[in-house]
């Protein structure tokens, strides 16, 4: 006979993003939580995605900034990459922030149980014999790295993010399959970190859930920092040798290189655990929720990357928020995805919120647009960076998406997200004074452009 624990009010399934936001909200808004995590507390973001990737991108700037130190007029030579140096370092960052975690979760009374749990009913979780019961659970097992029929994953040759992550050698070549976010922010590192580098993507861009102006001038960066990339070409076929990878194209065509990173997306990882059998409402692995991320099970939620919305940390966060909040009465508003500010952080990085001009035109929009190119921000010059901020607005109205390209736009990210969820209208922005000489200055006079009054701009 199991062991059961009961009387919880919230049995959280999965300690990534969405399981501990939701367990830390629910704890302070006064809920009895189990948390229960078969890994790391913390999940895929803090120890193999968001955290480690992003310290990766930051030694390849440091290198991108020593060889290019001449530009600046700063005399120095760039020798190599220190690959255990790279990894302490990235190491050092996961862990202290890990070590922060597990004290919040702490702090916050929750009770944390490790081990694989399984959904054995509605209102029951159960761990190596031990069951938790409690009035509501969340299921928040999160993802894994998906891989396409005929290429086996092997961990050396043949690699996906978590084993790249990992590596502790800069291969001399590498081919990315998939230019999505994860494919690009890796091509992106090993350039910097001296690879040769080609991104395969089937689809005709880089980024292509992004607008097609900011896929383009990224493609233009990449291309101008010599990583190559095929594009609208789809994979067939892979061989192996003992030193490298040759994948074969749909067209015939054939790329050789010492790495395969496999970068075609996430699946939700719901297989075994008990979903099915409870009667949880599925699709392709999804658990299928409403606006407040219920499934069709009373009591039952899911949030994350197991649920059919954006796969993202933040949106994590913001679903297990939504959820502690709602079963604790406080009837928060469901989220608003086109909201949801989206960075990919490679160099250079490429950020958004809002509808792209195909999106604002699909939803028969009445649209204008204007484009404020860096070239005409100080900053920008200083740090020699090229891109854009792009603007897509509802005629007479609210402004619908905004859309960046540049070094570090991706922190002009904060100004945008509070423009577009405001419904801000051009003029209502353009009052506003920017410091000079930022980056989001550009965003002020993107601004000003569309209220007709354009300061550094042409028109
Ligand atoms: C390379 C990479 C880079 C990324 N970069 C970014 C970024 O820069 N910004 C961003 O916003 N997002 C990024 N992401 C996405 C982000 O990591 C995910 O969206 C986020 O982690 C999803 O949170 P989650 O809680 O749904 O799932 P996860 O973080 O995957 O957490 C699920 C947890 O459930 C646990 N679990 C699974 N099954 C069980 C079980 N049976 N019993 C107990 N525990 C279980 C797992 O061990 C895991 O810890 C990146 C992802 C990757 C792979």
């Amino acid at each position: 006979m199991a062991d059961t624990n009961s009387g919880f009010d919230l049995v959280v399934l999965g300690g990534g993003s969405g399981g501990y936001a939701a367990s830390l909200r629910a704890a302070q808004l006064g809920l009895k939580v189990v948390l229960i995590e078969k890994d790391k507390l913390g999940g895929t973001c803090l120890h193999r995605g968001c955290i480690p990737t992003k310290a990766l991108l930051h030694a390849g700037e440091i290198a991108d900034h020593t060889r290019h130190a001449d530009d600046f007029g700063v005399k120095a030579t760039f020798q190599s990459m220190d690959m255990a140096g790279v990894n302490s370092y990235k190491d050092g960052v996961v862990s202290k922030l890990y070590k922060g975690l597990q004290g919040l979760v702490k702090s916050r009374n929750i009770t944390y149980v490790e081990g694989a749990g399984k959904l054995v009913s509605a209102n029951t979780v159960e761990v190596n014999g031990t069951k938790y019961q409690g009035k509501n659970v969340i299921l928040a097992t999160g993802s894994y790295p998906k891989t396409l029929p005929g290429l086996e994953i092997d961990g050396k040759q043949i690699v996906t993010s978590e084993e790249a992550m990992k590596f502790d050698y800069v291969p001399k070549s590498v081919i990315v399959l998939g230019g999505g976010v994860i494919g690009c922010e890796f091509a992106s590192v090993w350039k910097s970190f001296g690879a040769e580098v080609t991104i395969i993507e089937g689809l005709p861009h880089l980024v292509a859930l992004e607008d097609e102006s900011s896929s383009k001038q990224l493609e233009r960066a990449f291309r101008k920092r010599g990583i190559n990339f095929e594009l609208g070409n789809k994979f067939k076929s892979v061989s192996k040798t003992k030193n490298g990878v040759t994948v074969t194209l749909e067209d015939g065509k054939n790329f050789t290189a010492d790495v395969l990173l496999v970068a075609v997306g996430r699946g939700p990882l719901s297989q075994n655990l008990g979903y099915e059998q409870v009667g949880v409402k599925m699709d392709r692995g999804y658990v299928l929720v409403d606006d407040k991320c219920r499934t069709n099970i009373p009591g039952v939620w899911a949030v994350g990357d197991l649920i059919p919305t954006l796969q993202l940390a933040h949106v994590g966060f913001a679903e297990g928020i939504m959820v502690a909040e709602e079963i604790a009465g406080l009837n928060p508003k469901p989220i608003n995805y086109d909201g949801v500010p989206r960075v990919t952080y490679s160099e250079p990085e490429v950020a958004s919120v809002g509808l792209s001009t195909a999106q604002a035109k699909a939803k028969g929009l009445d649209i204008v647009e204007i484009n404020y190119d860096l070239a005409g921000n100080g900053k920008a010059n200083i740090l020699k960076t090229a891109g854009s901020v792009k603007l897509v607005a509802a005629k007479n109205g609210p402004v619908v998406g905004i859309h960046m390209v540049g070094s570090r736009v991706g922190e002009l990210l904060a100004e945008a997200q509070l423009i577009f969820n405001w419904e801000a209208e051009a003029a209502d922005v353009a009052q506003h004074i920017h410091a000079h000489p930022t980056l989001s200055e550009a965003m002020g006079e993107a601004h000003l452009a569309l209220a007709g009054k354009p300061l550094h701009a042409h028109g």
